[in-house]
């Protein structure tokens, strides 16, 4: 290569490849190797997490294989033993509507139950330490007076939504102030955004980022039960008819375990697809629906700010609407220098390393609104998430 004939700007490219730049680089590579944890791996919520943090669920998942158990033997009997039958005498349409609705079902329900159902993050210790001084209930802590069973009183703040006043409660764990609608789940130990229920069944909560997959689930299970249920008992009809009740019972046992249990589960199953039909169109939850937050009871003027006044729309938030990108960034690796989400401390903040910034942040201090940057930043990242 001729000198000087670029000038520094080839200067500057050559050092960018040459390879006496490249030990430098490395060494910082090395640490990242050593010390790169994934956030899931000190995840603060009492959550488990499967291959490397891409499935997350609540931590007693023991029911959920019963689901899974009941719907996979079920419908395997289903598809084993009465449709070779049913599709000679009847019509080959029903093995492939059954399978086309078994994979809806179960698809819906791993989306459900691997997914985060929309876990705030936590605050971080000087993000806490910061409100905590907001809210002017510092002194004692500073001093030290706090007992190790201390409290302080509930806090609150108020908002206005669509002419409602709305109550947002200060999390002791998460350490936040909840926006509308979430509330802390005490089986995962995490404020979760626009709360419905927890759902041992499907093994996770149930929340603003999977409440759609859910309703499917229930809507699409109680449609294979029913289906299985009809089709096992035609089954059952049509052999009785040639060869006797009992003999047809004989020659396929596995029809009578399927009816019993869909006979059983039926009834709860449509329960529930109805019960969540009705939240959906007046875009309530479970929450709300069971603590009566937006009943006719506690007041003429009290109604649901978030209804949109119409049954079409509500369906079609609920179901088609854009799904928020996951806040917790739990596949991201752990920079040395960012702060960790406060450990729960009963109401008494760490005041480690505070800084001046308090200024900055608003009064109210939500995540959503008033994100720092190592926040925004996951949920540009996270857009294509689970
Ligand atoms: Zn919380
Ligand atoms: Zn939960």
């Amino acid at each position: 290569m001729p000198p000087g004939g670029g000038g520094p700007m080839k200067d500057c490219e050559y050092s960018q490849i040459s390879t006496h730049s490249s030990s430098p680089m490395e060494s910082p590579h090395k640490k990242k190797k050593i010390a790169a944890r994934r956030k899931w791996e000190v995840f603060p919520g009492r959550n488990k997490f499967f291959c490397n943090g891409r499935i997350m669920m609540a931590r007693q998942t023991g029911v959920f294989y019963l689901t899974l158990i009941l719907i996979l033997v079920t419908s395997g009997l289903f598809f084993a033993f009465d449709c070779p039958y049913l599709a000679v005498k009847i019509t080959p349409a029903i093995p492939v509507v059954g399978g086309i609705l078994f994979f809806f079902v179960m698809g819906t329900l791993l989306r459900t139950s691997f997914s985060d159902p929309g876990v705030l993050p936590r605050a971080t210790p000087d993000e806490a330490a910061d409100l905590e001084r907001q809210i002017g209930n510092t002194e004692d802590i500073a001093n030290g007076s706090s007992s190790g069973g201390y409290r302080p009183p509930p806090r609150t703040k108020e908002v206005i939504i669509n002419g409602q006043t709305v109550k947002l409660k200060y999390c002791f764990t998460c350490k936040i102030f909840r926006p509308p609608r979430a509330s802390h789940c005490s089986l995962c130990d995490n404020c979760v955004e626009r709360f419905d229920h927890h759902c041992p069944w499907v093994g996770n909560c149930v929340g603003k980022r999977n409440y759609r997959f859910f309703y499917m689930f229930i809507l699409s299970l109680s449609f294979l039960t029913v289906f299985i249920f009809a089709f096992v008992i035609t089954h059952v009809i049509l052999r009785s008819q040639q060869t006797g009740f009992l003999n047809a019972l004989k020659d396929s046992p596995a029809s009578v375990l399927e009816a019993v249990v869909c006979f059983f589960s039926v009834w709860s199953i449509v329960g529930l697809s109805g019960f969540h039909t009705y939240l959906i169109s007046s875009n309530q939850t479970t929450n709300e629906d069971i603590k009566g937050s937006w009943s006719n009871k506690r007041g003429k003027e009290n109604y649901n700010p978030y209804s949109y006044g119409n049954i079409f729309t509500n369906c079609c938030v609920a179901l088609c609407g854009p799904i928020s990108p996951s806040l917790i960034d739990r596949r991201g690796y752990i920079q040395p220098d960012t702060p960790q989400p406060a450990a729960p401390s009963n109401g008494i903040t760490m005041y480690g390393a505070m800084q001046s910034q308090s200024d900055m942040v608003g009064a109210m201090r939500l995540p959503l609104s008033s994100s720092p940057d190592p926040r925004k930043q996951c949920m540009r990242e996270k857009g294509m998430e689970m």
